[in-house]
């Protein structure tokens, strides 16, 4: 068996994969704030982390993943005007169009999605912990904070040199490195929040973003477990948040592996409402193209590296994936002739190099590359009539095993 080579963001270096435990993978992928749409950016982070779920799939791990959802966090109730009907409301119908564009893109579901809301009392009790430990801070309203000058190595994951001492309160859900301080767990009620509020044994409030994925994390998969994902941006302050909070409450790491996946430009540009380049996946989809097209430009680009979505590019995926769509029909229909042993190099040679790229670091262009050439080299065999029954249905067992991992001919 390949070995799996993953950049681990921890250790920011290529790391060889080993589950904690034999045979099973515990995976934790930040979910969608649902106080609006998710957008098409959001999406290039879910369809790699399903890459990477169906390569470990691949590699014959049974996989737990887990995906919360952020149904309660400082947009969200700005967005609901702090009314908990509406709240409701807004995230429930998010969430809705969020499942469907996952069904859309083919990717697996996980196996739970954790609401925020409904993980309220989980929240509190790692709270509480956190309290007995000593690491946080209390204010004369109510508030509770992390108190990050107890917790050494704050800043590990991100590699941040803070320009100025810690020992601000940050409030905001969402905030940038240069405000970096102690962090809100719990937000004391105030007039915004409306009835946006649960009473418990902190008092009257609701939790910051940060502790949900702690807590629901903790909850639904233990400490430590195998591989946490999400995009560039939750590196700093989410996921360095989460690391302190979890660490701080049980002693032991979080995941053993980190993995960010990088942005998506649109056009060349970055994409804003303000610029009119906003898009989500149904938007695109309204245009003409298909879900499985979207999904093969998705994965054209390494994670690693920014992602330029254009039009054109989604033009040529959808012409290559009509290719090989055809291809694998023929491959079933047709007529055959005598087999040919050269077929059979060729389909064990493509599935090697195909498991040897996904294998290094999720290298799904060079992936995509080797599974379109297959099936080019296929069409030539078929139009020379040098192919036979026998060798075609290895071929498009090896077509299957490939796209078990990309996941563009559904
Ligand atoms: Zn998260």
């Amino acid at each position: 068996m390949t070995r799996l080579l993953v950049y681990d963001t921890m250790a920011r270096r290529k790391r060889e994969f080993t589950p904690i435990k034999k045979g099973g993978v515990r995976l934790y992928t930040c979910g969608p704030s649902v106080y609006s749409k998710s957008h098409l950016g959001n999406f290039r982070t879910y369809v790699f982390e399903d890459v990477v779920k169906r390569v470990l799939m691949f590699m014959g791990y049974r996989v737990r993943h887990v995906m919360n959802i952020t149904d309660i966090e400082d947009k969200a109730v700005r967005a609901a005007k702090g009314d908990m009907k509406k709240l409701i409301e807004i995230t429930r119908r998010n969430e809705r169009i969020f499942m469907k564009n996952s069904h859309d893109l083919n990717i697996i579901p996980a196996d739970a999605y954790p609401r925020a809301t409904e993980s309220i009392n989980s929240m509190v009790e790692v709270i509480r912990k956190l309290e007995r430990k000593g690491l946080t801070l209390k204010d004369g309203r109510g508030n509770v904070f992390f108190d990050v000058s107890r917790f050494p190595g704050y800043g590990r994951l991100s590699r941040s040199r803070f320009m100025h001492p810690l020992d601000k309160r940050v409030y905001k859900d969402d905030y940038y490195q240069r405000e970096a301080g102690n962090f809100a767990l719990w937000k004391a009620w105030k007039k915004s929040d409306g009835n946006v509020v649960y009473d418990t044994e902190l008092g009257r409030g609701r939790p910051g973003w940060h502790i949900e994925c702690s807590a629901m994390s903790m909850r639904y998969l233990g400490t430590p477990f195998d591989m946490h994902m999400g995009g560039v941006d939750n590196i700093f302050a989410h996921h360095e948040n989460e690391i302190a909070q979890s660490e701080g409450a049980t002693g032991r790491k979080v995941a053993n592996y980190w993995v960010h996946v990088r942005h998506l430009l649109m056009e060349g540009k970055k994409m804003s409402k303000s610029l009119g380049n906003f898009y989500t996946v149904d938007d695109i989809h309204r245009m003409g193209y298909g879900y499985d097209a979207i999904r093969v430009h998705l994965l054209g680009t390494h994670y690693r590296k920014r992602l330029n979505f254009t039009f054109a590019g989604l033009r040529d995926a959808a012409k290559e994936l009509e290719r090989c769509k055809c291809c694998a029909r023929s491959l079933k229909q047709r007529e055959f002739w005598e087999d040919n042993p050269e077929v059979d190099e060729l389909t064990k040679k493509m599935l090697a190099e195909f498991e040897g790229r996904v294998c290094d670091d999720f290298d799904t262009p060079s992936a995509t590359r080797i599974f379109c050439s297959f099936v080019c080299d296929l069409q030539e065999f078929i139009e020379k009539r040098k192919i036979g029954k026998r060798n075609a249905k290895s071929a498009l067992d090896a077509l299957c095993r490939m796209d078990s991992v990309l996941g563009f001919m559904h």
